[in-house]
């Protein structure tokens, strides 16, 4: 079994970062024999400095062709002057439109071992483990119309439409319901069915896909009660699948129980299951070239690319019990070290998952 994977390290910590997930693949490739093999390309400001844009068609191309796609992080200071069209994060919103990925998959896992970095208190965070399965291309942050217009009384008005044909909510309710039977089978469906129209649709395709997947257990909650839920009582939670803007909120919330931004993993998928997988956060250039940033986040995204492009799942277990194992040891980068565990290096951090696999 051949399986290709585009590699994107992009800039700042990028390169750094995912030069360490590349081992743990490499590592995994060896251990169970997987026949993996990379391409690597440019995106964002490296891309910029090479051939003037953030993303080349070919280097798009190239991606499409590909089984699975390793991204860093883009951006920094030396771009930031450059106008809105040739900025390094449009290489992102490029290669997602590009490649259709529709499904954005962000974990919020929290490692007993990483509690006390939690705002909240550990026996309420411990063994968190959610997926947030958020739709990416629609909803009301692309709906039409939208824009500001002039009325009569000479005020100005704003609006934006919220819009789901049902084929987008059937295939992103799919992608939950898969993504649940690889999981405990609980899929919690968020929406405000209350008030919208669009999100009985909503609701009424989830339920009608329901029977398809018997053992996944399917349940409805409004967004204002997801949202208090994800911060009073999170670990109810197994599979949470909702539309772009409620995605993009409670995402976040539900990253930040985790405490580190450096851990957390994402997949962004299309229909085929082709997927881009990166960590959710940026390219850190405060940090970057100094040897500290944390690769867990990335190397936990090369685990979800094994898991959901490449189908892969044993592999994808071995890293992330590898990951905890460097934990349990007391191993810890910089942002998320606390006294009386042993603060190391990017590198060192990356070694100790490749020895453990
Ligand atoms: P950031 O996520 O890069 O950094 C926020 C803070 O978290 C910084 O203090 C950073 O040092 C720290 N941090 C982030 N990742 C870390 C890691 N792996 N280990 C240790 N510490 C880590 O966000 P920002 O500072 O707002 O943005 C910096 C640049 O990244 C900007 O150019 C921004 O546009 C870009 N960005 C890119 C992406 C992406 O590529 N997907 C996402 C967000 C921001």
């Amino acid at each position: 079994m051949n399986k290709k994977i585009m590699v994107l390290p992009g800039d700042g910590i990028g390169p750094e970062i995912v030069t360490q997930a590349l081992a743990v693949l490499n590592a995994v490739d060896k251990r169970f024999k997987l026949g993996l093999s990379f391409e690597e390309g440019l995106i964002g400001g490296a891309s910029i400095d090479q051939y003037g844009e953030p993303l080349t068609d070919a280097t798009l191309a190239a991606a499409a062709k590909c089984d699975g796609i390793l991204l860093g992080a883009v951006g920094g200071p030396q771009w930031d002057a450059l106008a809105a069209d040739i900025r390094p994060e449009r290489g992102l919103l490029k290669i997602r439109s590009g490649l259709s990925l529709y499904a954005n998959l962000r974990p919020a896992i929290l490692y007993p071992q990483l509690a006390e970095a939690s705002s909240l208190k550990p026996e309420v965070v411990a063994g968190l483990d959610i997926l947030i399965v958020r739709e990416l291309t629609g909803g009301i942050y692309f709906g039409e119309p939208r824009g500001i217009r002039t009325l009569d009384n000479g005020e100005r008005q704003g609006f934006n439409s919220y819009v789901y044909s049902e084929s987008e909510i059937e295939r992103i309710a799919h992608t939950a319901f898969a993504a649940a039977q690889k999981r405990r089978g609980k899929l919690c469906s968020v929406d405000k069915a209350n008030v919208l129209e669009v999100t009985v649709l909503w609701r009424q395709v989830l339920d009608r896909l329901a029977p398809e997947y018997p053992d996944v257990e399917l349940s409805h909650m409004y967004v204002d009660n997801a949202a208090m839920q994800l911060v009073g009582a999170p670990k109810q939670f197994d599979v949470i699948v909702t539309g772009n803007m409620f995605g993009d909120i409670l995402s976040d919330a539900a990253a930040m129980l985790t405490g580190s931004i450096g851990m957390l993993p994402s997949a962004s998928l299309n229909e085929s299951g082709l997927g881009l997988y990166e960590p959710c956060h940026g390219s850190a250039p405060d940090i970057a070239g100094q040897g500290i940033a944390n690769p867990l986040a990335t190397i936990l995204s090369v685990a979800m690319l094994l898991r959901y492009s490449l189908d892969m799942a044993v592999a994808a277990e071995a890293i992330e019990a590898a990951v905890s194992k460097v934990l349990d040891a007391n191993l810890r980068t910089a942002d998320i070290y606390t006294s009386g565990t042993q603060k190391v290096s990017t590198a060192e951090m990356g070694a100790a998952v490749v020895a453990a696999i």
